[in-house]
């Protein structure tokens, strides 16, 4: 027989992960626990309660699933998270606990982009064109350090928190701050600091630095994402909610 109040665990990270824990938590009618990798020192508390700190691999989180009663997970990590969603994947599986993927669209190149593509950060950095001129990494704290191999390079990296591990960059600028960011404080960014060339993950999301770079007409080396993960996979919030409600003539979670 269905709970009365069924538990869902939110898999965190993501702005889909806060937006899910308004929609579900505004319900009234579910336990929602968000939780989170701890991967920046600080962040933003979602709505009802949450947890932080990893599970201990795909068998670490199936215990979980059965010591908590959790009747359904929803896995709202970033699309580049995907050691986490596949951990998912084999935890629910083992754990008879149905599961969905909130995989938001990639964005895609259009008019007056000028995108070179990446598979991985190493072919990222060989990428950047020879004598770009200050080149702003906005690719995550912990995935600096193949743009070493690049000392004729300068970089600015945006990041939440600093690397705890040294990069090896020899001309390396941190620049703490954390997004949302809109158009024009990304345009005025990229001229004040005389940006030659971008590298971003191709996240979707958010996409003003994108636009700032095509109307200031410089080039975006982007990295591709991972393959999706297998299994049910929805594009938004919304569809997430959706697919709970769906799960309720089953005697599942909702
Ligand atoms: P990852 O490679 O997929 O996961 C590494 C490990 O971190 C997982 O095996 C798990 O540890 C733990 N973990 C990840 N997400 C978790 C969660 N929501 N709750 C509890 N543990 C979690 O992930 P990542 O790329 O390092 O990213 C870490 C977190 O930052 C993710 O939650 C992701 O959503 C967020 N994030 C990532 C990016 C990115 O570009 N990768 C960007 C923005 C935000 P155990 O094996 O011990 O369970």
């Amino acid at each position: 027989m269905p709970r009365l109040r069924p538990k869902i665990l939110l898999l965190g990270g993501s702005a889909e992960a806060y937006a899910l824990a308004d929609i579900l938590g505004a319900r009234g009618d579910l336990d929602i626990l968000t939780s989170f990798a701890g991967a920046t020192r600080e962040r933003r508390a979602p709505r009802g309660p949450f947890r932080v700190g990893g599970f201990g691999g795909a068998a670490g989180l199936a215990r979980f699933l059965a010591a908590a009663g959790t009747d359904a997970v929803i896995d709202a990590t970033h699309p580049f998270a995907r050691a986490m969603s596949a951990n998912a994947a084999e935890a629910c599986r083992a754990a008879g606990v149905p599961l969905v993927h909130v995989v938001r669209p990639g964005w895609v190149q259009g008019e007056g982009d000028f995108w070179i593509e990446a598979e991985d950060m190493a072919a990222a950095a060989q990428a950047i064109p020879l004598g770009a001129g200050p080149v702003f990494l906005t690719v995550g704290r912990t995935e600096l350090a193949p743009f070493a191999a690049r000392p004729d390079l300068r970089f600015l990296a945006r990041v939440i928190d600093p690397p705890e591990e040294e990069t090896g960059i020899a001309a390396l600028e941190l620049v703490l701050a954390r997004g949302p960011f809109g158009f024009e404080a990304e345009r005025d960014f990229l001229r004040e600091r005389d940006i030659g060339c971008i590298v971003a993950k191709n996240s979707g999301g958010g996409r003003a630095k994108l636009d700032a770079a095509r109307a200031l007409g410089l080039p975006v080396v982007m990295v591709r994402r991972p393959a999706p993960p297998e299994g049910t996979c929805v594009p938004d919030a919304a569809a997430a909610a959706a697919w709970l409600d769906g799960l309720a003539p089953h005697g599942g979670a909702a």
